[in-house]
């Protein structure tokens, strides 16, 4: 990509500068100076400027829309973490496995790790063929290592679809792998199917904060690329296993790594809000930070794990991690417990598919109450504790 300034047309006005949100640009000599290390090549210069004094030349697409039928196959990048496949994974290939069967094309795993079984694990939740490169030094993941070798694999043997977890390895490297391809992602997909007409992917997400859903089509370019929230489908079940290893050298590929990874150090937070079979959350409704407390007293009652909604925590009574919901963690627990939560749909984007939600809240108009399962209108300093105690007492 290239951008440059035609400095005969350029006025000088300054209207570039202003446009431009990375503060790439400035003015010499009344003409204007593009800095290349924080350009974007996002193009606002080039739409401000009345006098198309700026212009970018981008690459042609990688690929020509004559080979697009070369381009076969689903695969699934079957993420692994400290050598455990995820979760993920198994339900990207149940997914994988309906978009394979529609599309009359094979189901197939990319998978990046150590030697330890993970590859026979995905044949056996159906995978067709699992591309395998191998490596101790792929334990852990690491961005350019990882784009590297899944960018060799995709323009090796060419697959139709790509999915990957929208985990934050995915969120991390997915991307990186989908610029170099010059291909389409559409991210947080909660929807995937095959349009029965084109055979194109329709990847739909939430748009316009949870209000709209769009549904995306990547028509030009492969391989077709989406992640997924984790939980969002149900796992591939576990099989007899008949499809085939393809191992790929990882010497083969040129994964160069700027990055030495020191050490691993643990998140201090042991929570997995993703794999919790019970959630039991707190919203703005317990009034003050201390209201976790109560919550925590629940949670640990039920054997379940502390959830929150995003006004908690941005008012800073909870992390982060705990967030269920559009932009927090998207959940799918057997119970879902929600206090003091009034059910926005950014947060029920999180959980609304949650086995049983039971709704705990003082205003019996919430707008949870129209996706609970059971019901509780009350103040939660009163009905909490009042349940704990039962629970204790084993008669709940
Ligand atoms: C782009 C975008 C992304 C977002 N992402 C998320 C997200 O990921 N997750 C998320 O949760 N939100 C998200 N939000 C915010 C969302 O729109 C809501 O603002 C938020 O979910 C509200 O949180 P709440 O239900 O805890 O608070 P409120 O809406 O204020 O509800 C509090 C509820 O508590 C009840 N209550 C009060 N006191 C008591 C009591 N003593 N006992 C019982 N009930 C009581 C009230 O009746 C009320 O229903 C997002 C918003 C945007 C625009």
């Amino acid at each position: 990509m290239k951008i440059t300034v035609n400095l005969e047309k350029c006025t000088g006005c300054r209207a570039c500068v202003k446009a431009c949100p990375f503060d790439a640009i400035s003015m010499v000599e009344k003409k204007a100076v593009i800095d290349l290390d924080k350009c974007t090549y996002c193009g606002s210069c080039v739409e401000a400027c009345r006098f198309e004094a700026i212009a970018i030349e981008r690459e042609p697409a990688a690929v020509s829309t004559e080979n697009l039928e070369s381009y076969r196959g689903v695969w699934v990048f079957a993420e692994q973490r400290s050598g455990h496949l995820a979760r993920v994974a198994f339900e990207l290939l149940g997914e994988g496995r309906r978009l394979a069967g529609d599309l009359g094309q094979p189901l197939c795993a990319a998978y990046i790790g150590p030697e330890n079984g993970s590859v026979e694990s995905l044949l056996k939740r159906g995978a067709d063929r699992v591309y395998a490169v191998t490596d101790d030094s792929l334990l852990h993941f690491q961005d350019e290592p990882y784009a590297a070798i899944l960018t060799y694999l995709v323009r090796t043997y060419r697959p139709a679809i790509l999915l990957a977890g929208a985990t934050y390895i995915g969120r991390s490297f997915i991307p990186r792998v989908a610029a170099r391809l010059r291909t389409g992602l559409t991210a947080d997909c909660t929807g995937l199917a095959i349009d029965p007409e084109t055979k194109l992917l329709a990847q739909t997400r939430p748009t316009f904060g949870g209000n709209l859903m769009a549904t995306i089509f990547c028509e030009k370019n492969r391989p077709q690329m989406a992640t997924v929230r984790p939980r969002t489908f149900d796992e591939a079940p576990v099989g007899a296993g008949g499809g085939e290893a393809v191992r790929v050298p990882f010497s083969e590929i040129a994964a160069g790594n700027r990055v030495t990874l020191d050490r691993i150090i643990p998140g201090s937070e042991e929570i997995d809000l993703t794999d919790a079979e019970i959630i039991v959350s707190g919203g703005r409704g317990l009034g003050k930070p201390e209201g976790f407390a109560l919550i925590k007293g629940l949670a640990d009652a039920l054997g379940g794990v502390v959830g929150a909604s995003r006004a908690a925590v941005d008012a800073g009574w909870i992390s982060y991690a705990h967030q269920v919901g559009q932009t927090g963690k998207t959940v799918k627990p057997k119970l879902y417990f929600a206090c003091g939560i009034s059910g926005a749909i950014q947060h029920l984007a999180g959980m609304g598919t949650s086995d049983v939600i039971v709704a705990l809240n003082k205003d019996p108009e919430a707008p949870i109450f129209k996706v609970a399962n059971y019901g509780l209108v009350g103040d939660l300093y009163e009905i909490i504790p009042a349940l704990v105690k039962r629970l204790k007492q084993g008669g709940a």
